[in-house]
């Protein structure tokens, strides 16, 4: 997907959760990593990626349209996009397959039948098939995690952001996720995640934007990013995060 952020910010209030970030990623890259600190603004930044909050000032274009910065105009941006967060948003008291279908149905205006052919094709390929009739609280965090990833790219997003889907996980359940969305980075699928799964992001990732205080310090491929980090903000980041 061809990027173009320029001097980008969003501001609650005092807090500058993205303050005048500008990055330009041409067509090649098909899979955005984002990492940094607690705080340092990567769900911020992934949220205005997606549509889910108008900046404060500055523009983005994907694919070299801006995204537009009426409610209306934004709402139908963020419909095409799939959302993933770090705690299984699933409705508790419907069955994986209604989380799936029901917002097909609802919001894609897809008929019921088209929808939950769609949701038995997308949970067969993250071996969710014989879940699809349980509750959430029957399901394990890493099962949990698998149907809201089905939920989240059934409609075939344009993008697909994921904010730390494995952070609430127990590590066992982090790689069957991981499986999954690596899965999903090898079918073409574009992403951009926020993660503190520092491997995955250098294996997986076409580009890495490091994010501290809602700066951008630093990006890059990843390879170079983690090898030889430029600034000493990432150096001694990288240095804790990785010393165990
Ligand atoms: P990260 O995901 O890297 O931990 P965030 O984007 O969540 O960072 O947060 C960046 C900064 O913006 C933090 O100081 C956070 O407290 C603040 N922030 C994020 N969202 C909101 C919000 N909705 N209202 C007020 N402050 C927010
Ligand atoms: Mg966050």
């Amino acid at each position: 997907m061809s990027i173009e952020i320029r001097d980008l910010s969003k501001h609650y209030g005092t807090t500058r959760a993205i303050d005048g970030v500008s990055l330009i990623l041409d067509d090649s890259v098909q899979v955005l990593a984002l990492i940094g600190p607690s705080g340092g603004g990567k769900s911020t930044f992934l949220r205005l990626l997606g549509g889910l909050e108008i900046p404060t000032s500055g523009l983005i274009r994907i694919d070299n349209t801006e995204l537009p910065k009426s409610e209306k105009g934004i709402m139908d941006f963020r419909r095409r996009n799939g959302f993933l967060f770090q705690s299984f948003n699933l409705f508790p008291h419907l069955t994986a397959l209604e989380n799936i279908v029901l917002p097909l149905v609802e919001v894609h205006h897809r008929t019921r039948d088209a929808a939950i052919a769609r949701a038995h094709e997308v949970v067969e390929r993250f071996g969710m098939s014989a879940h699809l009739g349980k509750m959430p609280a029957e399901l394990s965090g890493g099962q949990q995690q698998r149907i809201a990833l089905a939920r989240a790219m059934a409609h075939e997003p344009a993008l697909l952001l994921l904010d730390e889907p494995t952070s609430a996980l127990d590590p066992e359940m982090k790689a069957e996720v991981l499986e999954v969305i690596a899965e999903l980075c090898q079918a073409g699928q574009r992403i951009v995640l926020s993660t503190h799964e520092m491997g995955f992001a250098r294996g997986t990732a076409d580009e890495v934007v490091f994010l501290a205080n809602g700066r951008l310090v630093e990006s890059g491929k990843g390879e170079s990013l983690f090898k030889t980090p430029q600034t000493e903000v990432v150096r001694s980041f990288l240095g804790k995060v990785m010393k165990w």
